[in-house]
């Protein structure tokens, strides 16, 4: 398969908060995710095109080894990606940006029903897509779900704002002496099995050739910088 050396023109992008870093102490951290809407309104100005997925590990994690259903806690965590979802989008209107929200599935009035061609109309309408509810299934993560609509939404890359500042050859937390790339492939991301993202969720981009900028969240400017040459983190290359 021919590699993508070229950078692209980031004209559509698809960013991916995980809902930890939205928390503090139990509840929102609305100091962070108004300096996020911030960034994201410096190049939502621009005319920069963007998707947001974000987790829901701040309310709910799929939970084993407790009395309930894995599909029935898959649901909470789902429905806990709607409620962050909801609550930055209304920060995010609120900087000044129009908003959707869409779900893979019914969610009354307080979303809308997610279709590509719908999602398509409200980028051209330059509004934030906000792709809440996971999957619609158990068993899959958000970082699956990013893949997934960057794929469909022909994103030219994913910013993935992590509390990790990139791609390590090993757990920094338990080894001192771990390396961080600064570039690497996707194919070398799913051969290691390097888990910075889900394993399913790499394979998806790598058979998609959709590359990835990975980058601390907690870095000042971090997410408006990922989109520069001023980026700093780790380049997953297709
Ligand atoms: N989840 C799911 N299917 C999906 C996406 C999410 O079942 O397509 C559930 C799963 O239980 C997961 C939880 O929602 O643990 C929260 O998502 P995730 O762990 O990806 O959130 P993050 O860790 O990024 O905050």
């Amino acid at each position: 398969m021919m590699k993508e050396v070229v950078m692209r023109t980031l004209n559509r992008v698809l960013l991916k908060l995980s809902g930890e870093a939205l928390a503090k102490n139990g509840s929102y951290n609305e100091e962070e995710i108004r300096r996020i809407a911030g960034q994201v309104k410096a190049r939502y100005d621009q005319g920069v095109q963007i998707c947001i997925v974000i987790g829901g590990g701040n309310i709910w994690r799929g939970r084993t080894g407790v009395e309930i259903d894995r599909p029935k806690s898959d649901s909470i965590g789902m429905l806990a990606t709607v409620m962050n979802c909801i609550y930055v989008s209304e920060h995010f209107r609120y900087a000044g940006m129009k908003t959707a929200v869409l779900t893979p599935f019914v969610c009354g009035n307080f979303t809308e029903l997610f279709s590509k061609d719908l999602a398509m109309e409200y980028l051209k309408q330059k509004k934030v897509l906000f792709f809440a509810g996971g999957t619609g299934h158990p068993y899959f993560t958000t970082d699956t779900l990013m893949s997934l609509r960057a794929i469909e939404m022909e994103v030219d890359m994913i910013l993935a704002a992590k509390s990790i500042d990139g791609v390590y050859d090993k757990d920094p937390e338990k080894y001192p002496d771990a390396v961080r790339f600064d570039t690497i492939s996707i194919d070398e991301v799913v051969e290691k099995q390097l888990g910075v993202i889900d394993l399913f969720a790499s394979c998806l981009l790598q058979e998609h050739r959709i590359p990835m900028r990975i980058f601390s969240l907690y870095e000042e400017d971090s997410i408006a910088k990922s989109l520069t040459d001023e980026f700093n983190g780790t380049e997953v290359t297709i």
